[in-house]
């Protein structure tokens, strides 16, 4: 499913900063035990849509079932909005009926074992259901058309909207679908077209069939007075794949200009992730204006966007690569719906690199990568796991573009060869089946030889984001060669445990712009990697090709003319003032807290957020001036920047600086503030004369000294030490409240906590740390020891 505007639509505001949503034990997921127990292998679809004037559905559904289990007396069927008039056995007799939460139990009328095959056919009528946002059985005057999975119910399959079915992502069946119309109406399905039998009322019967099993939320009908356009694709043994698209027959002309690189799609897709093992590929037009949706064969795709042009294609796109990700291989539960729409959010990028180039992926890689590290967990209300995101968000930025980053990472971790390769294997061996996180994880890593339980661990069930830098670089001469020691960190973004053996392309150069470069591994908070290097390197970047998405977003650019340059991947404009020669400039926008300031009673607050890294080649002809722009709002295209340090007005906020991480940050000695309105929270300071090193938004003045709360207020922790948790009670209305370790680094903070604020320590380190809470005129802090 491609909901049309997820990024502005999921815009639920939850101003928490310390969301830790942290790893789950990684076991599976609740799901819907009825399929252990019995195997529906097919359902006959009957359904009268002849009256579009009462918008009411009538229809019989025979469902054939197979226990899996013996001593099988009933069955407890979904179905939402039309009433269950009778319910039949398979010799006709009438069965009894009781309403279960989602629909209705049947009484069998005997026992039934393993080996055994029976049905039940249901009829009913009525009318039907629809989802706020997406999803259900919708009527108009020219439409009657199912939309399979719903926006906002929980659970989300919709399949019970208009038949009886276990309604869930484990049950796969085969389906025959009846659908009588008016003559000047026709009905698109899933599956492959039987033929239509007139009736003696002049209405229409026409007949699908779908072979292949599919959950119930993949089938599908559409009605209309609809029209087929009908050709074929060659698939990679060169064997015809029919294509049938369905539209009115006025939007014949302007869908087929839309879907002209339709088959570059199905091309693209057979040769990275294998066959399309499907019957035929088909769109149909329906006048929805939310989104698009992945039915079998039959993708349900809004009249609105195949209007001609190219604008949506990666719509088009992304929809037949659910005939790979999600109803081939299928999430077994919602809270993995990752694998379906992540994978699918993912193939367009693919598309996009198979239609034009790599360097078009990798635009669009880095576009949403920095959107995401800004506002991800604030749209989806917490850093959530990938595996894990709960039902109330499934269908929001961290399942679909996460998803999709995090593939990208996966593809950095494997290189391309075992990645594509890998997948191909993993959809050969899965095909038509469910899947879990951890069945994914356990079957790559044995198709590929390559472990992912770290990749799993540290990208999948793992809310947040790694931050990985380089501290600093110790050189020795050995013989003609150099043994550079690069020292990493790692940081930790809305998440509580450090990565293993993530792989980074670390790059060192020199002035006269000698360049080394090799892959190293980061592993926990510090580690060192010594490579050797045939000059003395003057400074280092890790992940140039930004195969890796952690919290970085960076530029790398040469200069060699002056005039402003808008590096927007690192939030910042460069004004060249002067340029004799080429340089090279770096710029790095580290998307974590800067370490924290040495001097603690010198009154800075350092931004929690985020801090800049500056470097290069220059030289003496080289000046230039940086402007940062600055926003603590909490809405807009700079929104959630700095919302955790600007939260009243501006007038306090001033530029730090440290030209390497061995010094405390001061302020930078030459900058102007641009504050413009100092309550609208956003502005720009302007650093003349920009030096390389690291730079920081910070707050002045406002942390007033050590001994303040012990004198001024009754603030109290209790217990302490602790052990497991902490509470924090004062009579100082605080901001916020700020824990950080003994070294000063943020371990925690929370904003409006009230008189009394909880902590978990049982996940922090044994040891002393600082609670300091924080108001529009103080700050007062106190030491905690944790003993666990
Ligand atoms: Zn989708």
């Amino acid at each position: 499913m491609k909901h049309a505007a997820a990024r502005f639509f999921f815009c639920l505001l939850i101003p928490v900063a310390g969301i830790f949503n942290t790893t789950h034990a990684q076991t599976p997921f609740p799901y819907d035990t009825r399929s252990d127990s019995i195997s529906i292998v097919h359902y006959n679809i009957h359904l009268d849509l002849q009256d579009f004037s009462t918008f009411v559905l009538k229809g019989h559904t025979q469902v054939i079932f197979k226990p899996k289990v013996n001593n099988i007396t009933e069955i407890t069927l979904d179905l939402m909005g039309p009433t269950v008039d009778s319910v039949h056995d398979a010799n006709g007799n009438l069965l009894s009926f009781t309403p279960a939460p989602l629909g209705f139990k049947v009484s069998l009328g005997g026992t039934f074992n393993t080996g055994d095959s029976t049905s039940v056919e249901i009829f009913y009528h009525g009318t039907t259901v629809q989802d706020p946002t997406f999803g259900g059985f919708y009527f108009n005057s020219a439409y009657a058309f199912n939309v399979g999975v719903s926006l906002d119910d929980i659970p989300h399959n919709y399949g019970k909207t208009w038949f009886p079915c276990f309604d869930n992502f484990i049950t796969r069946s085969a389906y025959d679908l009846f659908v009588t119309t008016l003559p000047t109406h026709d009905a698109a399905c899933g599956g492959v077209f039987q033929g239509t039998v007139m009736n003696p009322d002049l209405s229409e019967t026409h007949h699908w069939k779908v072979f292949q099993p599919i959950p119930s939320y993949l089938i599908s009908v559409a009605v209309s007075n609809y029209v087929f356009v009908n050709s074929s694709f060659t698939d990679y043994q060169n064997n015809p794949v029919p294509v049938k698209l369905a539209a009115h027959a006025s939007d014949t002309t302007p869908m087929k200009n839309s879907f002209v690189n339709l088959e570059n799609a199905f091309d693209i897709f057979e040769s990275r992730f294998g066959p399309y093992r499907w019957d035929r590929v088909g769109y149909v037009l329906v006048p929805m204006t939310a989104g698009a949706m992945e039915h079998a064969m039959n993708i349900a795709y809004p009249e609105i966007i195949a209007d001609g042009s190219l604008t949506y294609q990666s719509i088009m796109a992304h929809e037949l690569s659910h005939h790979w990700w999600g109803d081939l291989v299928t999430c077994r539960t919602a809270e993995d719906m990752w694998i379906n729409e992540g994978s699918a959010a993912y193939c367009e990028y693919v598309f996009k690199e198979g239609l034009s180039g790599r360097a078009a992926y990798e635009s669009q890689v880095r576009n949403e990568h920095k959107e995401l590290l800004r506002t991800c967990h604030m749209d989806d209300g917490g850093y959530w796991p990938l595996s894990g995101v709960p039902q109330a968000h499934t269908y929001g930025n961290t399942t679909y573009l996460k998803g999709a980053d995090m593939i990208h990472t996966l593809r950095g971790y494997l290189g391309d060869s075992l990645f594509f390769n890998g997948l191909k294997t993993l959809l050969e061996q899965n095909q038509f089946s469910d899947m879990d996180a951890i069945e994914y994880r356990d079957d790559l890593s044995a198709i590929t030889g390559f472990n992912l339980t770290n990749f799993f661990a540290d990208w999948i069930f793992q809310g947040g984001w790694p931050h990985v830098s380089i501290d600093s670089l110790t050189i020795v001469q050995n013989g003609v060669q150099h043994d550079v020691t690069v020292h990493l960190k790692q940081k930790l973004v809305g998440r509580t445990n450090y990565s293993n053996q993530i792989p980074l392309t670390l790059t060192l150069r020199d002035d006269n712009w000698n360049t080394y470069e090799t892959t190293i591994h980061s592993s926990g908070m510090n580690n060192s990697v010594t490579v050797s290097v045939p000059f003395i390197p003057t400074f280092g970047y890790l992940n140039r090709d930004e195969l890796i998405s952690h919290a970085v977003t960076a530029t790398y650019t040469t200069v060699t003319t002056t005039g402003t340059k808008n590096l927007s991947h690192s939030n910042m404009l460069l004004q060249v003032q002067n340029v004799s020669d080429s340089v090279f400039v770096l710029v790095e926008h580290n998307w974590a807290a800067p370490d924290p300031v040495i001097d603690w009673e010198s009154g800075k607050l350092i931004s929690p957020q985020r801090y800049w890294r500056i470097d290069g080649i220059w030289n003496s002809g080289f000046n230039a001036n940086a402007t940062f722009r600055y926003s603590g709002q909490i809405s807009g295209g700079n929104a959630f920047l700095d919302h955790l340090l600007i939260t009243g007005t501006e007038d306090s906020l001033i530029l730090l600086y440290r030209p390497d991480r061995s010094v405390d940050w001061v302020e930078f000695p030459t900058y102007t503030k641009n504050f413009g309105n100092v309550t609208d929270k956003t502005g720009t300071l302007n650093a003349i004369n920009v030096q390389k090193g690291e730079y920081a938004i910070a707050l002045k003045g406002w942390h007033l000294g050590l001994n303040e709360w012990n004198e001024e207020s009754n603030a109290t922790l209790y217990p302490n030490p602790a052990n497991g948790f902490v509470s924090v009670e004062s009579n100082v209305t605080a901001d916020r409240i700020v824990i950080s370790d003994a070294m000063g680094r943020l371990v925690e903070q929370r904003l409006n906590p009230g008189a009394k604020a909880d902590f978990v320590t049982a996940s922090w380190k044994k040891g002393t740390y600082w609670v300091t809470g924080y108001s529009r005129d103080k700050s007062v802090f106190r030491k905690l020891l944790v003993v666990q």
